[in-house]
């Protein structure tokens, strides 16, 4: 057995050799160009640290470093692999970095010597420890929990508390992270019982100290098999050992805003992001420890930058709704915590170091509203032992201040039953910050004590508390005050559920080719509670469309449109882009364009292969539609990263040419932003005056598997998608967008007890043929007892239709008689009642035709009948 470890020991040796066969290091560009930071994105370089205006380091090889030189570049570098394991080896007074086991044998010490405020917890698992489980040798020195310790008084109890976490190594070579994570949790357990805050804030909170989060990985650099390692030890080509293909980037595995930006798909990227979501049993662990407990605060700890980050990340621009109060706490903290090269820390959104998606900050402000920051430490990955205390004891105050921010500028209460007392889960909106900024999770009262808190900004706020079978309460103009909180307890009152009714419940509308009418259906509510509804409406014969009514067609569909190229050289403009991610300007169409139920005269052209009506939209990534964080409302014919800024050294330039009835915006022979993906594309938009948009793709070479085409509305809610990063266009295709002929404003709702809405459903006629359409309309609600409500819509065109079958058909016996009855068909003027005694007959036995009412009666008789009813007009 022996000599089994022994052997595995050198195996693993070996495999971290190959592992960095190359030695690496950490070059620099200071005030690097708009041109080198898009050039060195997180897709694609490993990025150590970035500070917006002073410098960009990122990890190389050597010989890449060479060949940068070469290229011209002005770098320098700043850290290399011999520096990094000699300040691991050094030694600050006490010990060095703590490797796993010290953590663990420390963090179990702590729990025996503070048995009634310190609880530890083994909350996860690890690959390391699944492998090595499941009989896999190679993987035993990595059998590895993660572990969390609770501090609090009653600390075994769950208590109606505010929650605070401190997280560690997500990174595995940023293991000053750990070490700071652990002297917070040391400060705090040092001074309970004699500095009266921290006193306070340990009985009053539930604090908990993950140092830990990656283990795995963290071991791979202590034990110097490798400094560079970043992630965790996942065996994505499942060979049975760690090498350079494996791990998955724990910071790029949260479950929102999951996807592409700042990430890779790539095993062996420092930013692969995993096969999905919530794919890495660390990033599960955190997931259920956010999800168990109610917390306010946190703070992510990781290397390096001297940067306070707060959220949101995932995207270029993308604003929390709660920014002025995150950005304000981000400061108080920074302000704390000084920086090497003089000054502070500095406090910025996520985005703005670089966007990346599936992060722990955005996942607990997003998902659970959680005032979570990273502090990106010190001023490289691995700081020199000897300057490891003074990192840790920077950052203490801030790590105090964050403890403590539940108590002042904070609204707080219990949302309870106002008959039964009990505790209710209720969502708490403010206005002038819930209805701001991007998409995040409504704030809600917790389960367990119904207690909500809100961290805010001074000021007054008018607050509403709403909840599933209560009366909504609002209490206008609550003053949140500084150095104190705000106890606003609230009882809802019970009422009854929302109680659907529509008027009319089918539309039959006659419309000659070119007509336009409006109709109108009520929806009311006869309960006392918010109805809240959406309306979607489909084909009764065929598919759908989006919300608002378009679909499209493209040329290779039998009944498609036609490709034909509109020449528009030498008659078209040409547009001056000031930068390859920058839109024109808002330049004028020429004609009153209706796009989503909007009229528009004015339209912008992004480099980026969109046409957009409202603001501008910078950043170079496409996505699936429809989306909220995307340019909007938008028709999209080749999203993606294009390059027709440099026209005259070959990227292409765009064109555009009006008249009084259509638009033509022509992209000739524009490029592929140069790098890892190339193509030349060549394909213009023509927008018409009767709303119909008609894309048209001459040639295309190259990737042409990295875009998105579509459109979408201005909301960024409805949209269609025709296709994402999909080897669809071809040449000589064209895809022709139109209105459906019924639309529907609005298409959701809300409407309060005992009250109604009035939605407008305009039918038009314009293009169709003679003949008769039809289609259901579906109303989804929170009515109980009929979440679904379905209105059939009949449009006919032209002077002729055919009725439709009668519905419900009623025979009876009565007396001597059967009676027949059935439901009026529209537009029937007569009904024919034929006979069979065969039901799978021809049934040209007519009992009676020209019959004008719903019922027809004859007398009872011996022989097997069966009887078919027709409608005619
Ligand atoms: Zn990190």
């Amino acid at each position: 057995m022996k000599n089994m470890r022994l052997f595995i020991f050198i195996a693993l040796l070996l495999v971290s050799f190959t592992l960095s066969a190359e030695e690496k290091v950490v070059i620099r560009f200071e005030y690097p160009t708009a041109q080198v930071l898009k050039e060195f994105t997180p897709e694609f370089y490993d990025i150590a640290s970035f500070k917006p205006g002073q410098y960009l380091d990122i990890v190389v090889t050597r010989s890449k470093y060479e060949e940068l030189l070469n290229r011209g570049y002005k770098i320098k570098i700043v850290q290399t692999e011999q520096q990094l394991k000699q300040n691991l080896k050094d030694k600050r007074e006490l010990t060095a970095y703590r490797n796993y086991n010290e953590v663990l044998t420390e963090l179990q010490l702590i729990e025996a010597n503070n048995p009634t405020i310190c609880k530890l917890y083994d909350i996860g698992e690890t690959w390391g420890k699944e492998y090595s489980d499941n009989g896999n040798s190679n993987y035993d020195i990595y059998h590895q929990e993660v572990w969390a310790l609770k501090v609090s008084d009653n600390v075994l109890v769950e208590e109606d508390e505010p929650g605070v976490y401190y997280m560690g190594t997500h990174h595995a070579r940023e293991p000053i992270s750990c070490e700071v994570t652990m002297a917070i949790l040391n400060h705090i357990l040092d001074n309970y019982g004699t500095d009266p805050t921290i006193t306070d804030n340990v009985n009053n909170s539930q604090i908990w100290f993950i140092p830990l989060v990656n283990p795995n990985g963290h071991k791979l650099v202590i034990d110097e098999y490798d400094v560079w390692w970043r992630k965790n030890i996942r065996d994505n080509n499942e060979n049975g050992y760690i090498d350079s293909y494996d791990g998955v980037d724990p910071n790029r595995n949260y479950g929102w805003e999951w996807g592409p930006v700042g990430t890779s798909d790539d095993w062996s990227s420092d930013v692969y992001h995993g096969p999905e979501a919530w794919s890495e049993p660390e990033i599960v662990a955190m997931k259920n420890l956010l999800e168990s407990h109610h917390f306010v605060t946190g703070i992510t700890y990781h290397s390096y930058s001297e940067l306070v980050l707060f959220p949101f990340g995932y995207n270029d621009g993308v604003i929390a709704p709660d920014h002025d109060a995150l950005e304000e706490l981000a400061i108080e903290m920074a302000v704390t915590i000084p920086s090497a090269y003089g000054g502070n820390y500095t406090p910025q959104e996520a985005w703005e170091l670089y966007p990346c998606m599936g992060t722990t900050d955005d996942y607990s402000y997003g998902q659970h509203g959680i005032f979570s920051f990273t502090i990106e430490l010190g001023t490289e990955f691995i700081p020199p032992g000897n300057e490891i205390q003074g990192i840790c004891d920077d950052n203490i105050q801030a790590a105090m201040i964050l403890l403590d921010r539940v108590n002042y500028q904070t609204l707080t209460g219990i949302i309870t039953d106002s008959e039964t007392g009990l505790p209710i889960v209720a969502e708490i909106y403010i206005e002038g910050i819930d209805n701001t900024g991007v998409y995040r999770e409504p704030y809600q009262s917790d389960e367990l004590f119904g207690r909500y808190y809100r961290l805010l900004e001074t000021g007054n706020y008018d607050v509403t508390f709403s909840a599933d079978g209560y009366f909504s309460q609002t209490f206008e103009n609550v003053s949140i005050i500084s150095g104190d909180t705000t106890i606003l307890n609230v009882s809802l009152e019970a009422a009854d559920p929302p109680d659907i009714s529509i008027n009319p419940t089918s539309f039959t509308v006659n419309l000659q080719s070119d007509e336009t009418t409006d109709e109108n259906l009520r929806i009311s509510n006869d309960g006392e509670y918010d109805l809240i509804y959406n309306l979607t409406h489909e084909d009764r014969d065929s598919g759908g469309s989006d919300i608002f009514g378009y679909s499209w067609k493209d040329s290779d569909e039998p009944d498609g449109p036609i490709y034909s190229w509109r020449d528009i050289s030498g008659m078209g403009t040409l547009v001056n882009f000031t930068h390859n991610d920058y839109a024109t300007n808002l330049l004028p169409i020429g004609f009153t364009f209706n796009y989503y139920g909007t009229d528009y005269t004015q339209f912008r052209i992004s480099p980026n292969g969109w046409l957009g009506f409202g603001d501008d939209w910078t950043d170079w990534h496409n996505f699936e539609l429809p989306r909220v964080d995307a340019p909007k409302p938008a028709i999209f014919g080749f999203w993606d990263d294009l390059y027709p800024f440099d026209g005259s050294n070959g990227g292409g330039d765009v064109y555009y040419y009006g008249n009084s009835d259509s638009l033509i915006v022509w992209f000739d022979d524009v490029i592929h932003y140069p790098g890892t993906w190339n193509g030349t594309y060549d394909f213009q938009f023509i927008l018409y005056a009767n709303g119909q948009i008609l894309l048209q793709y001459r040639t295309v070479s190259g990737d042409i598997d990295t875009s998105t085409i579509g459109i979408q509305n201005e909301s960024g809610d409805d949209g269609l998608q025709v296709c994402y990063n999909e080897n669809y266009v071809h040449n000589e295709l064209a895809v022709l967008f139109k209105k459906d002929w019924l639309s529907i404003s609005p298409a959701s709702g809300n409407v309060p007890g005992t009250s109604y809405n009035d939605i407008s459903l305009t039918f038009d006629a314009s293009g169709l043929p003679e003949g008769t359409y039809l289609k259901n309309l579906m109303i989804n609600s929170n009515d109980p007892d009929e979440p679904l409500t379905i209105v059939p819509i009949n449009l006919y065109v032209g002077t002729i239709f055919q009725p439709e079958t009668p519905q419900n058909v009623v025979i009876e016996i009565v007396g001597s008689n059967i009676n027949i009855s059935w439901d009026a068909v529209t537009g029937a003027t007569s009904y024919t009642v034929y006979s069979d005694a065969d039901p799978y007959g021809t049934f040209s036995n007519v009992e009676q035709a020209g019959i004008t009412g719903t019922f027809w009666s004859e007398s009872v008789s011996e022989e097997k009948k069966f009887y078919r009813i027709t409608a005619s007009n």
